[in-house]
């Protein structure tokens, strides 16, 4: 498997073993400033690394330069359909990037426009070529999917390379999953341009969280993808949570791992409100918490002490009472309606002794 190569969004490093960034979109009218900008500022404090906002009316455009001018340091991605000239205009107000869909800006004339705008207005523009399986190009639609979709993609990296751009990265999108991990498996067999991964069209809420994480995870877990967007049918804050909670389970960033078990016949404590409470916490103050990686909730002594002892900190719980372990050792045992408070003592003691941030890795 070869590994990707770099490119920078801005002062963000994608591919070439950089951290896996998260993406989103904005669901808002761009034209509607406000409701834009109250979106944006949702998603940044969320942690979104990237912002891709549509442009498609004049109104978008006038709305996408003011958001620049609010967010000078903002990484924001243009998404371009059909015509490039809107393309042309948001290069010149010097956003970070432009999504192309092969399926309908493909014309060489047109691409030479939209880099010399480029070269004239903004030379560290990245490209995103984004293939999705609704809009594949006529002639290569008698094709399997998969290789449909990769064929598109080279097909329009070469126009690119042939006018020396590479400062590019491609998705491969579809709403089916098989088909979607296929074509990013086959795509990094031919070529080494970072990739962007999701799922698209994934249905309702529960069905898009399952498809997104098998889809994005199965590719990560093949160590292949460098930015990801979760694509719900939902806000766009949930797409960023999500995404953090993929990274997470697969031990590549993200959020504090909360595990809990799923509780059964032996279990004495209402384990569910507990971690409720666990993930409010965490997620309300992120910065008490860097340096954690894994905290647990478990029910019994059956797997209790194995997966809390594993964790930074965690708890084991019995009838009444419940022992608080940290890194594999037991610090104390604490009545049932003070775990919590327990645990997160436990934290930060550890961010104290500065022991916390030497897990980050
Ligand atoms: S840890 Fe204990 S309570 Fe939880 S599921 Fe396992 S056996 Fe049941």
């Amino acid at each position: 498997m070869r590994q990707s190569r770099r490119i920078y969004l801005k002062d963000l490093p994608i591919g070439g073993g950089a951290p896996i960034s998260i993406q989103t979109m904005t669901k808002v009218p761009t034209y509607d400033f406000q409701a834009l900008i109250s979106e944006v500022e949702t998603l940044i404090s969320a942690g979104a690394d990237v912002i891709r906002v549509a442009v498609k009316f004049p109104g978008d455009v006038e709305s996408l330069r003011r958001l620049l001018k609010s967010f000078p340091e903002g990484r924001f991605v243009a998404d371009i359909h059909f015509n490039h000239k809107l393309a042309v205009e948001v290069i010149r107000l010097g956003v970070a990037g432009v999504r192309l869909n092969p399926g309908n800006i493909s014309d060489p004339v047109k691409i030479k426009e939209i880099l010399k705008a480029k070269d004239d207005y903004n030379p560290d523009l990245v490209i995103r070529i984004g293939v999705n399986s609704g809009s594949i190009p006529e002639d290569l639609r008698a094709k399997p999917l998969p290789e449909a979709m990769v064929e598109s993609a080279l097909r329009y990296i070469s126009i690119l390379e042939d006018r020396h751009f590479f400062n590019l990265k491609v998705s491969l999108k579809a709403s089916d999953v098989p088909a979607t991990v296929m074509a990013n498996r086959l795509f990094r067999e031919r070529s080494d341009y970072p990739l962007h991964l999701g799922v698209t069209a994934t249905g309702d809420y529960l069905s898009g969280i399952v498809k997104s994480s098998l889809g994005i995870g199965a590719l990560l877990l093949d160590g292949i993808g460098d930015t990801m967007r979760v694509s719900l049918t939902a806000p766009s804050i949930e797409e960023v949570r999500i995404g953090k909670k993929i990274l997470s389970a697969l031990n590549l960033g993200g959020e504090v791992n909360i595990i809990s078990c799923p509780t059964c016949g032996r279990c004495f404590v209402d384990i569910k409100p507990l971690v409720e409470e666990l993930r409010r916490i965490v997620d309300s103050d992120p910065k008490r918490f860097s340096g954690i990686r894994k905290l647990a909730i478990m029910g019994c002594e059956v797997n209790g002490p194995g997966e809390a002892g594993d964790a930074d900190v965690g708890v084991a719980c019995g009838k009444g009472w419940a022992l608080i372990f940290s890194r594999g050792k037991v610090l104390r045992r604490v009545r049932s309606d003070d775990i919590i408070n327990a645990l997160i003592e436990e934290v930060d003691r550890l961010s104290r002794r500065g022991d916390g941030a030497s897990r980050i890795g």
